[in-house]
């Protein structure tokens, strides 16, 4: 899941960086399309400009030509006159001759106040220059004060029939009339403007812009580094040599820094004939801001996107959290009572244990037989029972500590107390609170539960070693009911003996370690009536283990069926075996494990055995303990009968001990009563011991069973016990379990 949350922002960035590089390319070629733009303008403009000034330069020089052939022929001024008239861009004609004198003007004009051409600085250069060239050569422009306007000098020199130089025809080729025509269109914007600079001294012939023209603008040359920078860059731009750019019909385009030092993209074309530059000029600030209009559109546009795709996403990712967290919750709690779940302690415990982590109690909670509460009142009941136990229990606990369902009627209780003392008593509350009754559809009853508890670090420092210690230390609970132990290092060891106890176990049978001992059974008249089979254990590595250690290991760890198939089997086949040597009969009593009397195939494989050794003629008794009947009553009771029916025997083994009262014994189908041991021994001592006894044999002679004494060690018992009524004994006194050969001897003996 949280891949796909990392997936989902990793799909985010990807489109993130690939609209980014999409803005930075379409920006680029924006970038360029803009300048293209600019430069198809200016190309168009540039071409129109000198296209157009050349055919009215043009047009001019033919009529300075006719003209002052027609002066130097008759030396009429009216022909000038007339052609004002004709072409009112020019301000004034005059013919000049070699000396720079007027010699003929338009009546416009008084030739005696116009100065020598030869001798005004302004005109000087170009009026000599006039008189080297065939062709129309242009002059400053300047002030014409008359007529309040602008004008371009425009000279031609004059030759007569001999082709000697006769003079030089001149105008004054008004700015406004003779460019009108383009000059309100020539400029495209205030970020533009087109000139016409000459090329042989750097003056500006005609600036056309949007601004007012300056009178001093024509008057001084352009800084002479201008037009250096400009045909450098071309020579560089085009790889042409310098001195060809000029003879070139190309439209030149660069950024150049301009006359006055400001970066512009200039487009240039050089008309020949009148040494001309034609010059338009676009401030480049002009197309940086253009194309940031564009740009900052572009970055709107793209971060709105990413804005609404950002909360999208995150709208997105949000919803795949919540889910993720809910398919967390799901696995991480437990759906009955909505507690955490075993899989929420493995994977939260990093949160109580880390290095430095304050200390904290692990309490392990198990309730007794509960599998009895789900046998007898199906599961729906035991369900609600633990909702009901579920809310007793939290309602104990505090903010800081947290209850989890480890698993079936098991929980846990992770805490900060850690004070042995306040510990124990807090458990005793949980105890007390739990093990009040219940009230589940129209049941009361009471269940009860044990508490085993671990503290962290003296008990263990992982988890499993938390768990083990409190499992441990309710194993020791589990031993008096409703109780509750914290644990201790003794019950480590008692515990490690355990489980060697138990991993030897299994290899036992394999090895044959087992074998049978027989405690003979002796009737009132002092004969042998019957043996009580007890199995022996002896291994190699633990030595000789008491059937009371490894019996109930062998139960706990589901190997009792196994064992007890093996001592049925063992026990039947050695007693038939003595019967037939000794041509003898007595009673088999068989210690029957709990474990091994619920097993499904009880009864099926106890036939199989009988049947197989051919045991018709010999009586078999089993000996079942009180505990059997927690089980399920209503299973237990239609196999004893079952059992009874096949012609064996039931005697109820440790009477007394456990919880069944006298009165229940009227419903059970039993043959014989076993007194327990625990009252013999104390018979001759204990008044109690022996009201005990006499009852449990009056009410057992009353409902015809036959009552059996065991652990019988003296004389004085046995005299007290006949007294009372008891017919039946076992104990030292007659013989202890005996080995197969011994009994044998025992049995020639007696006989
Ligand atoms: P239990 O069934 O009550 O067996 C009687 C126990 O009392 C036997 O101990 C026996 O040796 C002992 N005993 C008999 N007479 C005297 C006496 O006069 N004085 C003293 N001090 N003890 C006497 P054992 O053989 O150690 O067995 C202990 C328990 O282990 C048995 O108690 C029984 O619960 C279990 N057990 C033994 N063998 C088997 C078996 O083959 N199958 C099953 N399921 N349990 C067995
Ligand atoms: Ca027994
Ligand atoms: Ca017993």
């Amino acid at each position: 899941m949280a891949v796909f949350r990392k997936n989902i922002w990793l799909i985010f960035y990807i489109l993130f960086a690939g609209a980014f590089i999409f803005l930075c390319i379409a920006s680029y070629f924006k970038w360029h399309s803009v300048h293209k733009e600019y430069s198809a303008s200016q190309t168009n403009l540039v071409k129109l400009v000198s296209n157009a000034t050349h055919a009215l330069f043009l047009s001019q020089e033919m009529t300075l030509n006719i003209l002052g052939h027609q002066i130097l022929k008759d030396n009429d001024s009216h022909v000038m006159d007339r052609l004002l008239v004709l072409n009112p861009s020019i301000i004034a004609f005059g013919f000049v001759d070699t000396d720079g004198n007027y010699q003929t003007v338009s009546s416009n004009f008084n030739k005696v106040k116009l100065p020598n051409l030869r001798e005004l600085e302004a005109s000087k250069d170009s009026f000599e220059y006039t008189m080297t060239q065939k062709k129309m050569v242009l002059g400053r422009s300047y002030f014409v004060a008359a007529s309040g306007r602008w004008g371009i000098p425009i000279r031609k020199s004059i030759y007569d029939k001999d082709g000697t130089l006769a003079g030089v025809m001149t105008a004054g080729l008004a700015i406004e009339g003779a460019f009108k025509i383009f000059t309100e269109n020539l400029s495209i914007g205030d970020y533009n403007k087109v000139m016409l600079i000459r090329d042989r001294d750097q003056y500006l012939q005609y600036e056309s812009s949007s601004h007012e023209t300056p009178k001093e603008l024509y008057q001084t040359p352009l800084p002479h580094n201008f037009m250096d920078n400009i045909l450098t860059t071309i020579s560089q731009k085009y790889g042409i040599p310098f001195n060809e750019i000029k003879q070139k019909p190309i439209i030149y385009e660069l950024n150049v820094a301009n006359e006055v030092g400001k970066l512009v993209k200039a487009t240039l074309k050089y008309n020949p004939r009148y040494e001309l530059w034609i010059l338009s000029e676009v401030d480049h600030d002009k197309i940086i801001s253009d194309f940031k209009g564009i740009f900052f559109g572009y970055i709107f546009v793209f971060i709105f996107i990413h804005i609404i795709l950002f909360f999208l996403f995150r709208m997105i990712a949000k919803a795949e959290e919540k889910r993720r967290k809910d398919l967390v919750f799901q696995a991480t709690h437990d759906v009955l009572t909505n507690l955490p779940n075993r899989n929420y302690l493995q994977q939260n415990i990093q949160d109580w244990i880390y290095t430095g982590a304050p200390p904290f109690s692990l309490c392990y909670l198990d309730m007794d037989h509960f599998k009895n509460v789900n046998d007898s009142f199906g599961h729906e009941f035991g369900d609600i029972l633990l909702v009901e136990l579920t809310k007793r229990i939290t309602s104990l606990v505090d903010r800081n500590s947290i209850v989890i369902r480890q698993g079936g009627d098991e929980f846990i209780i992770l805490s900060n107390h850690t004070d042995n003392k306040k510990l124990l008593s807090y458990a005793q509350i949980m105890l007390d609170e739990i093990s009040k009754p219940y009230h589940i559809k129209e049941f009361d009853f009471v269940i009860g539960v044990s508490i085993g508890i671990a503290k962290y670090p003296e008990n263990g420092n992982t988890l499993d070693m938390l768990l083990r210690a409190a499992d441990i230390a309710m194993y020791e609970a589990k031993k008096h009911r409703n109780s509750v132990r914290l644990f201790a290092d003794t019950m480590q060891a008692g515990y490690l003996n355990r489980m060697s106890v138990e991993h030897e176990l299994r290899k036992a049978l394999d090895k044959n370690e087992f074998h049978m001992v027989y405690q003979p059974q002796i009737d009132n008249n002092g004969n042998i009536y019957g043996v009580e089979a007890l199995v022996r254990w002896k291994n190699e590595k633990l030595g000789i283990i008491p059937p009371d250690i490894f019996i109930p290991i062998a139960e706990a760890s589901g190997f009792m069926p196994q064992l007890g198939y093996f001592i049925m089997n063992r026990t039947l086949s050695e007693m038939r075996t003595l019967q037939l040597e000794l041509g003898i009969s007595f009673q088999i009593s068989l210690n029957i494990s709990i474990k091994q009397f619920i097993e499904v195939n009880f009864l099926e494989r106890l036939i199989q055995e009988t049947d197989h050794l051919d045991l018709s003629h010999i009586s078999l008794c089993l000996e079942i303990t009180e505990s059997l009947f927690i089980e399920d009553i209503e299973y237990i009771l239609p196999l004893l009968e079952k059992i009874r029916a096949m012609g064996f025997s039931i005697s109820m083994d440790d009477f007394g001990t456990g919880y069944s009262s006298l009165s229940m014994l009227k419903k059970l189908p039993i043959d014989e009563l076993k007194i327990d041991k625990s009252f013999i021994d104390t018979i001759l001592h204990d008044i109690n011991s022996e009201k005990m006894v006499q009852n449990i044999i009056t009410i057992g002679k009353n409902l015809d069973l036959a009552i059996l004494a065991e652990g019988v060690e003296t004389k004085e018992q046995e005299k007290l016990l006949k007294e009372f009524g008891c017919d039946c004994f076992q104990g030292y006194l007659y013989a202890k379990p005996l080995e197969y050969d011994v009994l044998k001897d025992f049995f020639r003996v007696k006989n």
